[in-house]
């Protein structure tokens, strides 16, 4: 397998590059700092006691001055690689950025194995920040503590899709909040910091009524500016991407994608009674010619939340990219599902 910090393609911002052994680094996810080892061997955890001491001190040099103050410690427990030595520089008090607004994901009975595979990546790229699972009749199995399901009710046939999610988002308090569909699968490590900006300028920004967090172009040829299916202008760089905004005549302004949603922009367009696809095709056709609100994109060589379409009429896609992510218990089932379950459930959705 590739290892991302021997090829370290993608470098957001260098601070210490003077020693061939090391480069202190912003870490993609925490974006603190992060010294990570470039010696020979490369891929390696093992260096000598005089390398090891000396890179101590370099990242501890580097954080100082960054952060003008000893408050902050060198943390050496990796996560995500485990097998290639290097280190955060955190502040005492650091903790994963909580993501700022609620999500919510929306299901039904017959994705319980879909939704399983969910949670299992949210889990993994998430880590702990907190899931509204908006379904009807509870899983049978017990949710971890961050999860949360509400039953919008009885099953409902897909064209009432709609009208759960109506009576449920009408009451919610929160102005700005993150939705999207089960049937995706999460792939990579998700950009809090990133998801924390484009919320603050949702919510300094009215006229914004949604910011698209995912790929949306996944499979096209060409990216997001040669799409034959979305026409936008750029915006201007982010940390990781950059920002689009879609121009009156592209098609697809309203989607199920995983995007920050302006309340009122998502309640403007869902008519009760409605499938998720009656959502996208109506609802866009009656957004093109919205003046109050403007749906801009993320778009680059990474993305805010990246994931790949999972599941579609009660068949597993793109297996290859998010399969091996699964404990062994989970891929069991799957297995067991594949060969006996699915044949008794009609997917419609
Ligand atoms: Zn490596
Ligand atoms: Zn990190």
């Amino acid at each position: 397998m590739s290892c991302s910090l021997c090829e370290l393609k993608t470098i957001l911002h260098v601070y210490d590059d003077s020693d061939p052994r090391w480069i202190i680094i912003d870490c993609m996810t925490c974006l603190l700092p992060m010294a990570v080892w470039r010696g020979t061997p490369l891929h390696v955890m093992e260096v000598s006691s005089k390398d090891y001491y000396e890179m101590e001190e370099a990242l501890k040099k580097t954080a100082l001055d960054l952060l003008g103050t000893e408050d902050f410690y060198i943390d050496k427990v990796q996560n995500q690689i485990q097998d290639h030595l290097h280190w955060h520089a955190r502040p005492n008090d650091w903790k994963i950025p909580k993501i700022e607004a609620p999500i919510f994901v929306s299901t039904n009975d017959k994705h319980e194995m879909c939704l399983k595979v969910f949670c299992e990546l949210f889990e993994k790229f998430f880590k702990s920040q907190k899931l509204n699972i908006l379904g009807y009749t509870p899983p049978s199995e017990k949710l971890s503590d961050n999860f949360v399901f509400h039953s919008m009710g009885e099953q409902q046939a897909a064209c009432e899709w709609s009208t759960g999610l109506i009576d449920f988002f009408s009451l919610l308090k929160d102005d700005i909040f993150i939705y999207g569909t089960e049937d995706v699968a999460f792939i990579k490590h998700t950009f809090f910091n990133v998801v924390n900006d484009l919320i603050k300028m949702m919510k300094d920004d009215p006229s914004i009524g949604r910011i698209n967090l995912v790929d949306c172009c996944e499979g096209d040829e060409g990216g997001l500016e040669n799409s034959p299916h979305y026409k936008v202008k750029f915006v201007k760089d982010i940390k990781i991407c950059s920002l689009y905004e879609q121009t009156p005549e592209s098609p697809y302004k309203i989607t199920t994608q995983f995007s920050i949603w302006n309340k009122a922009f998502f309640l403007k367009y869902l008519k009760k009674s409605q499938t998720p696809w009656e959502f996208e095709t109506r609802g866009s056709q009656e957004a093109a010619s919205d003046k109050e609100y403007k749906v801009l994109m993320t778009y680059g060589k990474h993305f805010p939340v990246s994931k790949k379409e999972a599941f579609k009429a009660g068949k597993w896609e793109n297996q290859s990219s998010w399969y091996n992510f699964l404990p062994t218990s989970l891929q069991t089932e799957i297995e067991k599902w594949n060969r006996k379950g699915k044949h008794t459930i009609e997917y419609i959705r």
